[in-house]
């Protein structure tokens, strides 16, 4: 045994050790965040080579990211020499490297290509061209669900939709997939699964190859996964999963929490491990985190403990606004800087598009920043696109945003199209507007039509710059570019590509794109307006202070931070319709343990800030507090209120008590049922005629009022 498995023995608690050293059945290790999961398989992965003398190469371990297979791999290889051979892939990964193995009983070509989602669509466009995209994208979203789910076009898909046209149309597909020798992303986990259950000699093969499975983040599996693995371990297998109910949220990605409520019924004599101290957080940060998750039905619950029993109660930041909460976030990073506290601090958010405010301003402050499981604002793709479409509008002689345009979304101009044109490139010394015109006569009829459509486009965006009936007051009662910007989204026909994309893939691309109508809010509508934004945008964009490793500021969403820890965690727009998103009771409790996950990141601090008012569509809306806050015992956070506004309410008392009746101005009448101190707020629970229950801060929401 290394020396370093030695001392990584010798730090385990007696249940980390037991689960390391147990072998003689399958093993469910149960445990909250931060107990120390992944820790015990990367340890046990050398001490199954080490100590037990293991073939590595017949060790498999399954992470959740690729990532994490890296690091898993990293850390294992300081333990024991050969860890090296250990295969440590996520299970799409397993999955494409043992159809590459086993391409010819498969019925594969060796060089398969993997479709994407995208791919999907284009596919399923060719074999029904009848129908709409958006539709065919509902279709491969009900495959791919349904290959989730390991069902074939044969079986009983009323599970999965109810929709009469499914089975034909994926069975359609299916064959023609199968015709042209690829895989979709589902194929990589179903084929795998009908191989092994089909071709004895190939599951035998596997099964004596892998004598040890190992599998983190279980509880994010989903049913096709699980059949996977079930079909991989025979009789004697060593099988080991780890996992926690409360941090299932890949639930919209077809992840099944069944699959680690059952696994001990379905392998016999499991022994279930629970691991109860939690190394990474301190008690106040678990008190919060374990009371909103303790909201949720149906779970197995869990104990967790710290002997860190001394730390900072965490913060709820209560801002008027997001240029508040965002000047807030740069302070505190600041403040770290100053006095010089070591560390990252990581600024979580619900969705992709959230990081632009924070990367804005960290950019301008000099502040490099890392943003991890995503690109940076402006080099996305969307985003880049809806940027050389305002270039182009600014300069008609830029020729980047111009070829990038064109024919995006795609109208029929293509190469030889362009190259016609640009041969008037001169003649219109440069604008490359007028060498389309030049061009109009020399190109097909359809390219002609489609060219026409395009060059409207900013005839069009340069009258609304000129003055735009609909366009939003900046404070200070201007015009901003805001509305301008998402009209040329609207009829660019950028908006409507990206949002089919969206269903397509998946993606939250058009938020993208919404937010970048936010960012035009800033400045003015008019020609100088539109050029000082592009200035704006081109100067962030090259300032390279992003791109630093060593970061100590990570911008990450919060289904990202998922296995991740950091010094201090940020967690931003606590507010109703950001985070929760919306109200569906089952989603909520997906919401609540994302909720569990992102506090549970933290080693020393957490911090929650929630805005009273958000730019949305590129003007500032009203927002309630997120429900969550309300969830919270009033000694578990440290509210500081930053929002001005009517505080008399807070002073007499306690107006709020139960029995108080109330009027809403969008739910009516109601009567609190519920009030308590969060903090220094007074939080009520509302129950309204109509039946629904709201949590509200009074003092910071005038929509409320005794009656
Ligand atoms: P999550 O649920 O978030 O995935 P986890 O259960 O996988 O968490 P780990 O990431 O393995 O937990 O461990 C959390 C932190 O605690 C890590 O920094 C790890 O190094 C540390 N840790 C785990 N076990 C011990 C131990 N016995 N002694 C000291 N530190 C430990
Ligand atoms: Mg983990």
């Amino acid at each position: 045994v290394t020396a370093s498995l030695q001392q990584a023995l010798a730090g385990l608690n007696p249940g980390q050790r037991e689960a390391v050293l147990h072998q003689s059945s399958p093993l469910l290790i149960l445990a909250g965040a931060g107990s120390g999961k992944t820790r015990v398989i990367t340890v046990k992965i050398a001490y199954q080579i080490e100590a037990l003398g293991h073939d590595p190469r017949s060790i498999l371990a399954v992470t959740f990211t690729n990532k994490a297979a890296g690091e898993m791999r990293e850390r294992a290889a300081g333990l024991a020499e050969r860890a090296g051979d250990v295969t440590i892939r996520t299970f799409h990964s397993f999955g494409a490297w043992m159809l590459r193995r086993n391409a010819d009983v498969a019925g594969l070509p060796r060089g398969f290509s993997i479709y994407d989602d995208s791919d999907a669509v284009s596919l399923l466009h060719s074999l029904f061209p009848e129908r709409k995209r958006p539709d065919l994208a509902r279709y491969s979203q009900a495959i791919s669900r349904a290959k989730d789910y390991c069902l074939t076009p044969e079986d009983d898909l009323l599970e999965i939709s109810e929709d009469p046209d499914l089975p034909r149309i994926y069975a359609a597909y299916q064959k023609r997939l199968e015709e042209i020798g690829n895989v979709d992303f589902g194929d990589l986990i179903m084929r795998p699964v009908k191989l092994l259950e089909s071709e004895p000699a190939v599951a035998q093969r596997l099964q004596s190859r892998f004598r040890s499975i190992l599998v983190d983040e279980y509880q994010d599996s989903n049913v096709a996964q699980y059949r996977l693995l079930r079909a991989l371990c025979d009789q004697t297998t060593f099988v080991c999963v780890v996992g926690d109910d409360d941090q299932s949220i890949y639930r919209f990605r077809g992840a099944e929490v069944q699959n680690i409520l059952s696994f001990s019924r379905i392998f016999p004599g499991t022994r279930v491990v629970k691991l109860e101290q939690n190394y990474r957080s301190t008690a106040p940060i678990l008190d919060l985190a374990g009371a909103v998750v303790a909201r949720n039905e149906g779970r197995l619950g869990k104990h967790l403990y710290t002997e860190r029993t001394e730390g900072d109660v965490p913060r709820l930041i209560l801002l008027g606004d997001q240029d508040q909460e965002v000047s807030w976030v740069i302070e505190q990073v600041r403040s770290c800087q100053r006095e010089d506290r070591p560390g990252v601090t990581a600024v979580l958010y619900r969705t992709n598009a959230q990081s632009r405010p924070f990367e804005t301003a960290l950019l301008r402050e000099g502040i490099p920043y890392r943003i991890v499981g995503s690109l940076r604002f402006y080099e996305r793709e969307e985003v880049k696109d809806a940027v050389a479409f305002l270039r182009f509008l600014a300069n008609p002689r830029d020729e980047v945003g111009f070829r990038r345009i064109v024919n995006k979304p795609a109208r029929g101009i293509g190469a030889k199209t362009l190259d016609r044109l640009l041969q008037h490139q001169g003649v219109a010394r440069g604008d490359l507007r007028r060498a389309c015109e030049y061009g109009l006569g020399e190109v097909s009829k359809k390219a002609a039509l489609a060219l026409k459509e395009f060059l409207q486009v900013f005839d069009e965006m340069e009258r609304r710059l000129e003055g735009d009936q609909d366009a939003e007051l900046t404070p200070a009662g201007e015009k901003t570019l805001a509305s301008a910007v998402e009209h040329l989204l609207e009829i660019s026909g950028l908006s409507r590509y990206h949002q089919e994309q969206d269903q397509i893939a998946g993606t939250q691309k058009l938020q993208n794109l919404e937010e970048l109508v936010n960012a035009a809010s800033l400045y003015p509508l008019s020609r100088e307006g539109l050029v000082e934004f592009l200035e704006a945008i081109e100067l962030d964009s090259s300032r390279d202070v992003a791109s630093s490793e060593d970061a100590r500021v990570v911008l990450i969403t919060m289904h990202n931070t998922k296995g991740l820890e950091f010094d201090r965690v940020i967690i931003t727009g606590l507010e109703e319709g950001l985070f929760p998103r919306n109200d569906d009771p089952r989603e909520l409790e997906e919401e609540r343990r994302l909720f569990y996950v992102a506090v549970t990141r933290a080693h020393q601090e957490v911090t929650l800030t929630s805005c009273r008012r958000r730019r949305l569509h590129g003007r500032f809306m009203d927002l309630l507090p997120s429900r969550f806050l309300a969830e919270i015992p009033r000694d578990l956070v440290q509210v500081e209120s930053f929002q001005g506004g009517d505080r008399a309410s807070l002073q007499d008392g306690s107006p709020w008590q139960k029995g108080t009746p109330v009027y809403h101005d969008d739910y009516g009448s109601g009567i609190v049922i519920r009030s308590w101190q969060a903090g220094a707020e007074r939080c009520v629970e509302v129950r309204f005629e109509t039946g629904m229950t709201g949590q509200f801060f009074p003092a910071y929401d005038s929509s409320l009022e005794r009656v």
